[in-house]
Formats: structure tokens, C-alpha cells, sequence
């Protein structure tokens, strides 16, 4: 059972990778599980909740599962174990153990790589608490050397894209947020290892890869000092069968004119998700983040060297010490940048984090009343965003046969995967089409979110 962020989906495939190489069944069905894994998300207060109802509902599980045995065997034995591991049991190790009697196991951020002998220690029925240093060094490696990535994926199902992780962890200190403290320093993986990974991928029938990592930007710097980003996206053309490369989660300060060169000049879609996070001077200076006019900056770097770009971004409403002024500026930063997509977040007290400690915490109906507000803003963006592509022409990567025969779903470039929406398209009777393959569709009406279209030829 896996929570919470891509990297951590990606940490769920390499885990699920290394217990079948070491003999184990992987099943998505914890009702027939000897043990389960729930690999959680700490990282704020609504996504911690959610980990905490998923590992509920797998103890009343294990209880009932229990109770019937008893019934049966009057011992109790044979029901299933658990096993919580990620942000949650790395941040709040105690607290679990705790609150939760009924874990057989718990470990943090480092558990993909430790996967192995975890799961054999439990099942021989020793309790394991194993905690480490936050992260867990590049991802795929164990202690630094690598085992048998790149091939730590997990392909069950056929979508033609994956997520791909180029970095563990973050050097950056905004003031605001503990992913630090869950996840460590940066580490990168390194440049080969990417390649090898993205070939695999490739061969497995992955034609879009979407890059991630806590800062996309930075990716590099702990390896030789200077950002890779740009030679990984030219690198990454080079592989046979990817079609689309797609940068996410890239800090304002990672935008340089040579990474946007490589953007126009790759395999690299026109497309960004750049989280600026507010739009106040001197907010963003109290959340230890560049300034508005770094935004400026980079959003023109990238409007003015990437043709046709779709920026997305996030920002937090209700940072302590955020005046109205404060947040109308992030309205007017926001619709002068005229971002393509806008995720907006109410600001989480993260205990441990600087931000926690300073005054003026903004009530929280004056947070919620605002959060609508820039919700309001987001959807007319998103709306504006569409309305741009009525009658363009655009290309479609094709993900699944839709209800609807002669209609496929997909995506264009400018929708990410989980979070962007889809293009609905339209295609000729008897034209053959396979996931990943990439089509040209005239946009016939704009939904928010989502396109409606028609095959054109070529
Ligand atoms: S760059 Fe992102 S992950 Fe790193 S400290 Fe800032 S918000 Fe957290």
C-alpha cells in the first residue's frame, strides 16, 4: 500500500522489484498477504492523515483476520504482519510505535533499499524497528554500490509513461518544510545510471518519462558541482523510443537560460512545474525563497526560449505573518505570469520547521476564505489556459481505449500525468493505435481541465 508523492510510488516499485527477485509474491491484495507493507507520507497534516486511515484499515484487518483464526485454531497464528515504512515512520518513529501496537515492523526512508531482509526478519517473527539517517543515499543503490538497478521497476500495467527519480532528498532550507528532515541531503543518482533506467523503461514500452525529485534544478550539484539537468534532458534524446521528456518539480533558481536552451533543443515537452509558492517579497523571504522578480525572471527565461511552454506551478495561502496585501500580491504575480496551472495549498504548521515558530499565524477561516479565493483564480487560469488550444491543432500521446468506441484517451503536452487532465480524441474507424503512440487532434471544445478533439492527418 503505497501514499503520498511519485517518489514514493517509485519507491514502492523498487521495493516491489527486489522481493520478487529475492523469491517473494508481490500481491496488490493485502487480504491475502502473510505481510503488508504500507509505505506512508508525512508530509503535512492532510497527507499524514491519510496514511494514518490507510494503516487503520489494514490493522482492523489483521484483527479480524486474527479473530478468525482464533475461532478456528484458538492460537491466533496465520494472521497477516505489518510493516510501515516512508515519511510517516521516519519522522514520527515513537509516536506509531506507540499508537500502534499491532505493527510487526517499522522503517523509514530508507526501506527500499533495506526491503529484503526487513520482510525476512518479521516473517521469522522478530519485531523490526529500524530508523536510520534520513534518505537513504541515490535511489536503486544499496549503501552507494548499485544492485541490480536499473531494472528496479515495476511494469505491471502498460501505461506508456513512468516516473523516473533523479535524486533523493534536498540541500535547500525553506523555511516552511520537513521533507529535509525525511528525506536527507541531495543525493543524485548518476547520469549513467538515469540512462540505463530510461533504456529499460524504453524497452518495456515507456514512451513519456516525467523526471522527479524534491528540486529537479539541482540536479547534480552534489555529484560535480554544477547543475546536470540540461545534459541529462539533451542525454535523454539520445534514447531510442522515448518520445516525451517531462521536468517536474524544478525551483525557480533552478531556471538558467542553458536549461531552457536544452528544453527547446530535446525531447523535453513545453512544459514546467515550477513551484514558486507566494508572490510577496517579503513572504517569500520569511519562507527562505527567491523573490518575485527571480519568478519574473524565470518565467520570461522560459516564455521567451521554449516555444509554446505551460508553466504550472504551486503556491501556500495563509503563511504566518501574511497580510492581505501580502496575498493579493501572489493574485496579481499569479495572473501577470499567466500560469498555465495553479495548485494551491493552505499553509501546514510543520513542527521542527523554522516557519513553526514565527507569530502572526494567519486564523484559519481568514486561510480557508482566501484558499477559495486563489481557488477561483487557479480555475479561471486553468479555463484561460484551455480556451488558448480551441481549434489547434495539438499532439496527443495515446494511454487507453476510452468507453467510447473510435475514442482513446490521452494526454498533450502540456497535462502531466495524475494532475492535468486528458484529451479526449477522436480517431478514424480503422485506424490502428497502441498506447504511447502520439497523434495529431484538432481541440474541438476546451473543457477545465480536459480537451475534446479530432485525428487530423499529419
Ligand atoms: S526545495 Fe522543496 S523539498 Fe526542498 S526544502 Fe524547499 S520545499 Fe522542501
Amino acid at each position: 500500500m503505497v501514499l503520498g508523492c511519485a517518489k514514493n510510488h517509485v519507491d514502492a516499485e523498487e521495493m516491489a522489484v527486489r522481493l520478487e527477485q529475492a523469491g517473494y509474491t508481490v500481491s496488490a491484495d493485502p487480504a491475502a498477504a502473510d505481510l503488508i507493507i504500507v509505505h506512508t507520507c508525512g508530509f503535512i497534516e492532510k497527507a499524514r492523515r491519510e496514511s494514518i486511515r490507510a494503516l487503520m484499515d489494514v490493522v482492523s484487518l489483521k484483527q479480524d483476520a486474527q479473530k478468525q483464526k482464533e475461532d478456528e485454531r484458538e492460537d491466533g497464528t496465520g494472521s497477516p504482519k505489518i510493516l510501515v515504512t516512508g515519511c510517516l515512520s521516519q519522522r514520527y518513529p515513537g509516536e506509531l510505535l506507540e499508537g500502534i501496537p499491532e505493527l510487526d515492523g517499522l522503517a523509514g526512508t530508507q526501506a527500499p533499499r533495506d526491503i529484503v531482509d526487513l520482510v525476512r526478519r518479521i516473517l521469522s517473527g522478530e519485531r523490526v524497528v529500524e530508523v536510520g539517517p534520513p534518505g537513504r543515499g541515490a535511489p536503486g543503490t544499496c549503501g552507494g554500490e548499485i544492485s541490480g538497478a536499473p531494472g528496479l521497476r515495476y511494469r505491471p500495467q502498460s501505461r506508456p509513461w513512468a516516473y523516473v527519480r533523479v535524486a533523493e532528498g534536498c540541500r535547500r532550507r525553506c523555511t516552511y518544510c520537513a521533507i529535509p528532515s525525511m528525506r536527507g541531503p541531495l543525493v543524485s543518482r548518476p547520469l549513467e545510471h538515469i540512462m540505463k533506467e530510461v533504456e529499460f523503461l524504453s524497452a518495456a514500452g515507456v514512451r513519456e518519462v516525467n523526471l522527479i525529485a524534491q528540486d529537479l534544478g539541482d540536479y547534480g550539484v552534489d555529484l560535480c558541482g554544477k547543475k546536470l539537468l540540461p545534459e541529462l534532458l539533451l542525454r535523454l534524446s539520445d534514447v531510442p523510443g522515448i518520445s516525451w521528456v517531462r521536468p517536474l518539480y524544478v525551483h525557480p533558481d533552478g531556471v538558467s537560460s542553458q536549461f531552457a536552451r536544452a528544453m527547446a533543443r530535446s525531447k523535453a515537452v513545453p512544459y514546467v512545474d515550477m513551484p514558486i509558492e507566494h508572490g510577496s517579497a517579503r513572504v517569500l523571504k520569511l519562507m527562505g525563497r527567491p523573490g518575485p522578480d527571480r519568478i519574473r525572471q524565470a518565467v520570461d527565461t522560459l516564455k521567451e526560449q521554449v516555444p509554446g511552454i505551460f508553466i504550472r506551478t504551486s503556491v501556500i495561502v495563509g503563511f504566518p505573518g501574511e497580510t492581505r496585501r501580502d496575498f493579493e500580491e501572489t493574485m496579481e504575480l499569479l495572473a501577470e505570469c499567466e500560469f498555465h496551472r495553479v495548485a494551491v495549498f493552505g499553509y501546514s504548521l510543520e513542527e521542527g520547521t523554522p516557519a513553526a515558530s514565527l507569530p502572526d499565524r494567519v486564523p484559519p477561516q481568514t486561510r480557508v476564505r482566501r484558499i477559495r479565493e486563489m481557488q477561483h483564480l487557479s480555475t479561471a487560469l486553468s479555463r484561460q489556459s484551455s480556451l488558448r488550444l480551441e481549434a489547434k491543432v495539438i499532439d496527443v500521446m495515446l494511454e487507453r481505449p476510452a468507453l467510447q468506441e473510435e475514442w482513446w484517451a490521452g494526454r498533450g503536452v502540456h497535462q502531466a500525468p495524475e494532475v492535468d487532465g486528458k484529451v479526449f480524441l477522436r480517431i478514424g474507424p480503422a485506424s490502428k493505435a497502441v498506447p504511447g503512440d502520439i497523434r495529431r487532434g484538432r481541440v474541438s471544445s476546451p473543457g477545465l481541465l480536459n480537451l475534446w478533439a479530432r485525428e487530423v492527418a499529419d
